[in-house]
């Protein structure tokens, strides 16, 4: 059973998650799989650690580590533990190639060149390789009840501490200052830190869609973006919203509507059964009648749970559909090269007839007194 922050006791999903895993992979004649990246690690046997690697087996699933998580793990996960002293990868595969396993599946997408070597070596012909690209990280897409209550509270959590840390903006607070504000706010509220490295960009910077914030100061007359989001509970919550030190240019207003409308374009169009690329087209149409479209240089959003990126991909070339329960982003934006940029993101989640948007923050450009 899982307790979290007063949530209501729920049924620990982690078998069910295991037992669905097998039934997928069965599709590819696979008896067991080795899981190695961190996040499906943590989602099939919620292991926290940075180091281990799990099988998921019908018989008996068995975490493998090292001996500084020997206690961690053996408390946080609801499977068997392994403390192995050499290495792990190594270690692991000597062990599975006891069992009596014909196929084993491998994340194909995760293990390098010389794990594979290393996993043929050690399994010779009794134990045969098949590579399932990113089968657990598909599987992570729709998000259960739970997961969507931990994702709801990073966003308010995130959004919060916006709110707060954006009122106490002055001229000369530097880039860096409101980026580091905003991580020590979110700490102090319970995060384990933020989803990804805080964007504050000002001016012209805020035209670089992944601007690294600067030792400047974010000045006066100009357009202030703030893109963050926090990890609570190993959750994350993405959010990008848009500032303006001073009374806004006419150009700065028309760009940050004509962004809005392309952001509710694409939020109209999200619901289950609908394609994620069309969901990015809607954006694009509605950026191309005010000529913004190749302005627009990024894809609308993205999936996010245990990882700030996953699946599905909300762009132009996404094969995705859209299922009830994924939780993604809508961040349509438009950057003029020696002016700046405007961004929207809001976390949402899809429901069987909408959008439900998590990010209670509002989306006018936020007047700030310079
Ligand atoms: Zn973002
Ligand atoms: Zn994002």
């Amino acid at each position: 059973m899982l307790q979290l922050r007063g949530l209501p006791v729920v049924p620990d999903p982690r078998p069910s998650r295991r037992a669905r895993l097998l039934e997928t992979l069965a599709l590819s004649k696979a008896e067991a799989m080795l899981v190695s990246h961190p996040p499906n690690v943590r989602y099939l046997s919620g292991f926290t650690g940075s180091n281990a690697l799990l099988l998921v087996s019908p018989k008996k699933s068995v975490l493998y580590t090292d001996p500084r998580y020997n206690f961690q793990a053996s408390a946080e996960c609801d499977c068997a533990v392994k403390v192995l002293t050499g290495s792990t990868w190594t270690d692991a595969v000597k062990d599975i190639a006891r069992k009596p396993i014909s196929r084993i599946a491998l994340e194909a997408a995760r293990v390098t060149h010389q794990q594979w070597l290393v996993a043929s070596a050690v399994f010779g012909k009794k134990t045969k390789l098949t590579g399932v690209g990113t089968l657990v990280d598909r599987q992570r897409m729709v998000k259960s009840a739970f997961e969507i209550e931990l994702i709801r509270r990073s966003v308010l959590l995130a959004s919060k501490v916006y709110e707060k840390a954006i009122r106490k903006v002055k001229p000369e607070t530097t880039e860096l200052a409101l980026a580091a504000t905003i991580d020590f706010e979110m700490r102090k509220l319970g995060a384990s830190g933020p989803s990804f490295e805080t964007i504050v960009a000002s001016g012209e910077h805020s035209g670089l869609p992944h601007a690294r914030p600067r030792p400047v100061q974010v000045g006066r007359d100009r357009l202030l973006l703030v893109d963050m989001g926090a990890c609570l509970d190993g959750y994350a919550s993405d959010m990008t919203r848009m500032a303006y030190l001073g009374r806004p240019t006419a150009k700065a207003t028309d760009l940050h509507s004509a962004v809005l409308e392309a952001q509710l374009a694409a939020l109209g169009m999200v619901r289950a059964g609908v394609q994620a690329c069309k969901v990015d087209e809607a954006a694009r149409q509605s950026l191309k009648k005010r000529k913004l479209d190749k302005a627009f240089m990024h894809s609308t959003g993205h999936g996010l749970g245990l990882e700030i990126h996953e699946d599905p991909r909300i762009g132009r070339t996404s094969a995705d559909t859209l299922e009830a329960g994924m939780v993604i982003t809508i961040e349509p934006g438009a950057y003029l090269e020696g002016y700046g940029g405007v961004r929207i993101e809001d976390t949402i989640l899809v429901t069987e007839t909408g959008a439900e948007i998590l990010t209670p923050t509002a989306k006018e450009l936020l007047v700030l007194a310079s």
